[in-house]
């Protein structure tokens, strides 16, 4: 195989390595894979995307957005293959392979579909509801965000190329704002025949991206406001690069993934025999192994009941031996390498430091499969070690040997538990193995706070259990502390870290104006046709119709009550309604009155009204007593185009009564037609 030169991909150019390069090896057998070294022009890389790539990407609404990401995640599906066989170079087998490339591009589908159901096909969001600031609400707050416009620089681990990668592509992208990645040199082939497909995709504009491979030079120290920082690795490097004078003086953000000594924790009434214990020792063995323990949610610290702690050891050692550690193409391996030679003499120095507090309890020292390079490749056995004082210990709480290291402590009650493992000061994730709801609740009174991410399982939650070591792109990946302090995915909260929320104060018509959402009060748009008439894009934020009134009578609440079945007491038994304190008497259904309130706004005809799909957000503000007379507001109040063919409309319906008081309200939804 040829050495291959690694580019970087600079203000729209492909650069061919310079300066000192870097050679970085095979971590199965040693072999140099590719070499690096980037003498580039940071302050052209940054004006490119701040001034080509920023402003295409706002150019697109989120959907459109959403709409290039489905396609990048479906072009690089098409091209896993190639991705595998580099992987295998980085110590990976193919399960670890697809937690990495597969799991990255399925992030990127995950990203595109919320993108697409959460957003609006527009580029500001509204967040949250409005809020009315004075008596009439003739002036209104709303929060909103919009793109920060500056770029994103995404610092990325060694331990996956892929994922990493595109874990933080995927929001940044959706949210508008250009990046410029910056890979991990241990594993960087990987990460740069990813990157190269999506430049050759075609299918974002200038600017989007760019690639750095090798150093970051001067990069960090051209940074302003409007740039984030999105950084994993060490915590020791994360410290170095938050204190660059350029990100303190301008608050530039920095978000931080870093060393976490996850814990986890067999429930108090898991015992052996129990499906939680052995779904627990499943899953330590797992993390334990797959990507040979680099994982930063990798479990550190094993917290059992002191009187299962030597069933636990028996246990997992008993699966440890079972591991197959080899050449990762083979078909029998079950285990890896490390990354590199660099990272296995990293590890050693570190179980040598657990060791220090902790017996090892088991870890042989060359079970690797026949044929395997001991020497040149990164290959290391499992370590289980057993910490007698746990409380006393300092090493095995803050310590992170990033590979195949676990420690068992024994636990004397749950509050024992839960203190051990607050002992991490902060992690990306624990986990809990129990079948009982209370054990569960005071893990997460005791515990939450602590960790980024609680994940429970147990005989219930069976094959559909994520993982404990599997960030999902739903949910929030990030911890308190040791960690970091940051946050990244947790769908649409990851694509905020890229955006700048603002808190707008005006008057309904102006934020209507803004926002593109009908805001009570504003001056409704009254039509010369009925809204129903209307096609999508004739259709008008705040077209507005008002309706004729209708009584209500008893014959009617009556007719409802036989009709449907629901003669609840109200409708029907005048003194018991008059005893309810919410009654003067005899009152409609809440269900007659919705009906009633379709009665009135419906215009019969077909039309471009395809269906009513649903209402939102419906209340009952005032009883309506038989002889009451109803009539109907109705206002566009939202668009959102789904596809050629039709929209969702969101509607704000009003009913009041012959006083003028609101007597229901809610948002209807429609699809109407293009
Ligand atoms: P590093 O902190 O050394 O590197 C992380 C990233 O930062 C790499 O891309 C690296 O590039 C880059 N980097 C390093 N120094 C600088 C600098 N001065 N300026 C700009 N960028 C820099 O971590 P490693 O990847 O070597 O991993 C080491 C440890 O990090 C692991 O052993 C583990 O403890 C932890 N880790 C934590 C993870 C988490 O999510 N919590 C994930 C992975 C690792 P380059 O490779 O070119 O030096």
């Amino acid at each position: 195989m040829t050495v291959l030169s690694l580019n970087s991909f600079a203000a729209g150019k492909w650069v061919a390595p310079s300066g000192s390069l870097t050679s970085l090896k095979s971590a199965v057998d040693g072999r140099v894979i590719a070499e690096l070294g980037a003498e580039l022009d940071f302050a052209a890389m940054i004006e490119h995307a701040r001034a080509v790539g920023g402003p295409a990407l706002r150019a697109l609404t989120f959907h459109e957005r959403a709409a290039k990401l489905k396609a990048l995640a479906q072009y690089l599906n098409e091209r896993r293959d190639a991705l595998y066989e580099l992987s295998y170079e980085t110590g990976a087998t193919k399960p670890d392979s697809m937690i990495d490339i597969d799991g990255g591009i399925g992030t990127v589908f995950v990203f595109a579909s919320k993108g697409r159901r959460e957003l609006p096909d527009d580029v500001i969001y509204v967040d949250g509801n409005l809020e009315q600031l004075g008596k009439t609400g003739a002036f209104v707050g709303q929060h909103v965000a919009t793109s920060l416009q500056g770029v994103a620089v995404h610092i990325n681990a060694f331990n996956f190329p892929v994922w990493g990668m595109l874990e933080k592509l995927a929001p940044t992208l959706l949210a508008g704002v250009p990046a410029i990645v910056k890979p991990a040199s241990a594993t960087a082939w990987l990460a740069e025949a990813a990157f190269r497909m999506i430049v050759e995709s075609g299918l974002l504009p200038d600017g989007a991206v760019q690639f750095v491979a090798g150093s970051t030079g001067d990069l960090l120290d051209r940074l302003g406001s409007q740039d984030v920082v999105s950084f994993t690795g060490s915590a020791a490097t994360a410290n170095l690069l938050r204190k660059t004078p350029t990100i303190l003086e301008n608050a530039t953000r920095f978000i931080a993934e870093q060393d976490s000594l996850n814990a986890t924790i067999l429930g108090p009434d898991a015992a052996p025999g129990t499906p939680e214990f052995d779904i627990f020792v499943k899953e330590v063995h797992r993390e334990m192994t797959a990507k040979a323990g680099q994982k930063c949610t990798a479990i550190r610290r094993i917290l059992v009941p002191t009187d299962h702690r030597e069933a636990v050891i028996e246990a997992i050692s008993a699966r440890l031996a079972k591991t197959v550690i080899g050449d990762p193409r083979a078909e029998a391996t079950r285990m890896g390498a490390l990354a590199s030679l660099a990272q296995r003499r990293d590890v050693l120095d570190k179980a040598a430091l657990i060791g220090s507090e902790a017996r090892q309890v088991y870890g042989t020292e060359n079970g690797f499969a026949d044929g395997v390079d001991a020497e040149n490749g990164a290959f290391v056995s499992p370590m289980l070690f057993a910490c007698d004082d746990p409380d006393g210990a300092d090493k095995v709480h803050s310590v992170e040997a990033f590979g195949p290291v676990s420690t068992v402590m024994a636990y004397r009650d749950l509050d024992h538990a839960t203190a051990l493992a607050n002992r991490g000061a902060g992690s990306l994730v624990a986990s809990v193995f129990t079948h009982d709801p209370a054990v569960a609740r005071r893990v997460v009174l005791a515990s939450g706070a602590f960790h980024g991410r609680l994940y429970f399982a147990n005989r219930d939650t069976g094959r559909e259990a994520t993982g404990h070591g599997s960030p999902l792109p739903h949910l929030v990946h990030g911890g308190p502390g040791r960690a970091g302090g940051g946050e990244e995915m947790g769908g649409i909260r990851g694509v905020m870290h890229y955006m700048q929320r603002t808190a707008l104060q005006a008057s309904p018509d102006l934020l209507t104006g803004i926002t593109r959402i009908y805001v009570k009060g504003a001056t409704p748009i009254p039509g010369q046709k009925h809204p129903f008439r209307l096609r999508f894009p004739e259709l008008e934020i705040g077209h507005t119709l008002e309706t004729a009134e209708r009584q209500v009578t008893l014959e009617d609440i009556e007719h409802f009550a036989e009709f449907t079945g629901d003669t609840f007491y109200a409708h029907m038994d005048e003194e018991a309604a008059k005893a309810n304190p919410f009654f003067p008497g005899r009152v409609a259904h809440g269900y007659l009155i919705l009906s009633f309130a379709a009665g009135l706004f419906v215009d019969p005809a077909p039309g471009p009204v395809l269906a009513n799909y649903g209402l939102d957000n419906l209340r009952f503000m005032k009883p309506v007593s038989p002889g009451d007379r109803l009539k109907v507001r109705l206002t566009a109040k939202a668009k959102t185009r789904r596809n050629a063919d039709y929209g969702e409309v969101r509607w704000d319906v009003t009913v009041v009564n012959q006083d003028g008081e609101q007597v229901a309200g809610y948002e209807l939804l429609t699809m109407n037609q293009m």
